[in-house]
Order: structure tokens, then sequence, then C-alpha cells
């Protein structure tokens, strides 16, 4: 029987499913598989974790919706000081919303109405949605794009450094040259006075999971700062832990204006936040953004505890070890195998880029195959495999998930 749903949706494997557990799905033929997707980097606390499940429950049996506009339900604020709580100090009001396009636009809008200026600067990698406005600030990949002109205008592309090959000590220069881009790019193409944001992932997640260099983002904060631009970290996807400290941004010892907040949040639920300055906030007239949903009573639920699991003790000690297992095993093989270029990332956000793209496509497609393990690739060039397990993967997940590469660099050499 023919499908009868769009085929626009780009699919990494074909399976039926009809439940998960921890780090693992199930398929309607009773097989299990590794989920190193986790949902897109969305599931962090694993399929179904009862924490999450017993709060979405017990909140079906309050309130479903409880509309924003029309009346503040009794868990709007506890979030907020949840997030105050976990978000850098500067950040200190919140706006809810669904998804990650929503929450990357609502941070545009919130910077104009707070620096009265038209224009968006964005980095060559960025991903930041598929919204028209987020799709005008993604730079990542043709396709993401292409045939949906005309996008709003407004939006600069500033270079992003890489690094991979070039050798350390000329790493500065790299460094130094982007930098001088963006100056470049204030005084040619978006004065300061006409630039609202500057949009920023502090690692790059569609783009190839990039962590930025610290010298990089301390320097493009310096420069917002001077300017009085908004700098905007989206934490989409390397925001709740997945980097091994809450935010990808505490790695960097700098402060975000304004902060976009999806994916991990709430554990699945469609669920995002924007975290700003009140004093920006304060700037944002009321009536001029909101949404329907936005948040929706069940996500704050989950997002509620989400943030119990992850901030319980010693749950980003065991991110960071497990980061640190999955890189050795990664290390190892790129010991013992040609054909990998570079192993970056930071916690359980982390890049395997191979010279080869069509290896990628071998290798992901013999781990689900032969090994039972889902896999995605990143990057422009489709080059990198990408590891995102949920944060609470276990020890022997990592090895079977080093074992499925281990295995499909074999197949493929
Ligand atoms: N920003 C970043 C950094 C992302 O990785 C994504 C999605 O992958 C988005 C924004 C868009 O999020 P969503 O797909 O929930 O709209």
């Amino acid at each position: 029987m023919a499908s009868k749903l769009s085929p626009v949706w780009n699919k990494v494997t074909p399976l039926q499913v009809t439940h998960g557990q921890g780090s693992w799905v199930f398929t309607t033929e009773g097989a299990e598989y590794l989920d190193y997707s986790a949902g897109i980097a969305v599931v962090s606390t694993g399929h179904a974790h009862p924490k999450v499940v017993e709060a979405i429950s017990k909140q079906a049996g309050r309130f479903i919706h409880a509309q924003a506009n029309c009346y503040t339900h009794d868990l709007l604020e506890p979030l907020a000081e949840r997030l105050d709580g976990i978000t850098p100090s500067a950040i200190d009001s919140f706006f809810y919303s669904n998804s990650g396009a929503e929450i990357t636009e609502a941070s545009v809008k919130l910077a104009k109405h707070a620096t009265g200026r038209p224009n968006t600067i964005v980095f060559a990698g960025s991903f930041h949605g598929r919204t028209h406005m987020a799709m005008a600030m993604t730079a990542s990949k043709t396709i993401y794009r292409a045939q949906y002109g005309p996008l709003p205008g407004g939006v600069y592309v500033a270079p992003f450094p890489d690094l991979v090959g070039v050798p350390a000590d000329q790493h500065d220069a790299v460094i130094d040259q982007a930098l001088h881009m963006f100056d470049y790019l204030l005084k040619s193409q978006t004065a300061p006075e006409e630039t609202a944001a500057c949009i920023m992932e502090p690692v790059q997640g569609e783009g190839g999971y990039i962590p930025a260099p610290a010298r990089f983002i301390q320097g493009i904060v310096e420069r917002c700062n001077k300017h009085g631009i908004m700098f905007v970290a989206d934490e989409v996807q390397c925001g709740f832990g997945r980097t091994g400290k809450m935010f990808a941004i505490d790695h960097f010892g700098i402060q975000p204006d304004i902060m976009c907040m999806a994916k991990g949040i709430a554990s699945g639920f469609p669920f995002s936040a924007l975290g700003a300055r009140a004093d920006l906030m304060a700037k944002w007239i009321p009536g001029s953004h909101g949404g329907t949903y936005g948040g929706n009573a069940m996500g704050c639920a989950a997002a509620l505890a989400t943030i119990d699991i992850l901030t319980a003790p010693g749950f980003m000690d065991h991110v960071v070890a497990r980061g640190e297992q999955l890189r050795e095993g990664m290390e190892s093989i790129a010991r013992d195998h040609g054909g990998i270029d570079d192993i970056r990332g930071l916690g359980l956000m982390i890049g395997v880029q191979f010279s080869d793209p069509a290896r990628v496509a071998a290798i992901v497609k013999h781990a689900l195959e032969e090994s039972r393990v889902i896999l995605m690739s990143c990057g422009t060039w489709g080059n990198v495999i990408r590891f995102m397990p949920p944060l609470v993967t276990t020890a022997d997940e990592i090895e079977i998930a080093i074992g499925a590469i281990r295995a499909g660099m074999k197949a493929t050499a």
C-alpha cells in the first residue's frame, strides 16, 4: 500500500518503531536498536524516562493546555525559576515556545525590538531551523534553502574558523583572520548601528559538530558588547548537558545577551525557551510576539522533570566520563584505520570527520544493518559521523557503538 505520508521527511532509517526505553528503540518486528540519534539530540534522558513519564502523566490529568495569554498556570514561573538557576547569570527572564526554529526566530524579533536595529549576523556552517527567517539564518547546506526564495533580508554571513588540518601553531592566525572578517563585515555590509543580533551555536551542530574556538567566540562577544549588538547563543542542540556542562557556553566563560533552548529541554516533549537579560525582555512590546501553545503545561512538566534529572549529583560527571570513553574509542579506531581527519567535540557531542563522505554514508548504513546501531551524519559535505547519544547511555552501550564503527571501518576499508 502506498504511504500516505509526505516524502519530504529525509529518512535516516526505514525502521517502523513501536516504543523506546532508555537508549533503545523497538521495532514492529521485535528487533531492538541502540538509538544514538536520540531523536536528533533530543531524548537526553533516554526514551520514556520514568520521571518524565510520571511528570507528563500527572500533568495530563490537571491541564493539557492552559494558554499562556489567557491565564498563568502554576508551572510557568517555577520553570522560569529553575531556568534562571541553570543558565548563565546574565540570563534572567524567559519566554516559551514549541520548537528550535520558533525560538531562534523569537531571539531575532526580541533583539530587533530591544535595539531598534534591523540586521542579523550569522556564521558559515550555521543551522538555526527551517521557518523562513531561520532558513535565511542557516548557512550549512544549500538544500535547506534551495527553491524557497525569496528569504527574509537583513541576514549577513560571517566566516567561522575551520581548523581541521591546520597545524596548531597556525590556529591563532586562522582565528584572527575570521575575527578580522567579522570587523570587515561591520565596516562593509552591516554597520553596528544597523545590527541587532549576532547568533552563534557555541558548538555547531548540523554544520559538523564543531566547537567554536574559545578565542573566536570570546572575540565575537567582545565586539558585540562594544557595538551594542545582542549576542545570541543558539543552544538548541548543544545545550542541556550535551557537552558535559549544562550549556556549551559555560565552557567559554562568556555571557550571552539572549539564549535559545529547545531539543533536550523537555526530553522529547515539543518545547523551547528563550532566555534573555530582563532589561531586554522589558523592551519587548506586549502582544508583539506570542503563540497559542508556548508554555504548554505538559511541556513545562516535562522540562521540570528533565532539569531535575540533569542536575542530580554526578550526572554531568557521567556525561563527561562517557564522552571520554567514546572519544578514546574513536581515537583508537583512527590509529588503527586510515580515513579519519578529525575527532572533536565536548562531552557527548562528538564529531568524527572523514576524508570521504561516501565512507560516512557506508559506515552509518553498516552500523544500522549489521550492528543495529542508529547513527547520523552531519557537516556541509556529509563527511562527519555525529555522536549525540542519550546522556544516560551506559559504558556498555558506548562499547557497542565503538564496536559498530570499528566493524564499519573494516567493512569499508
Ligand atoms: N538551532 C539549532 C542549533 C539546531 O540544531 C536546530 C535543529 O536541529 C534548530 C535550531 C531548529 O530546531 P527545530 O528543528 O526544533 O525547529
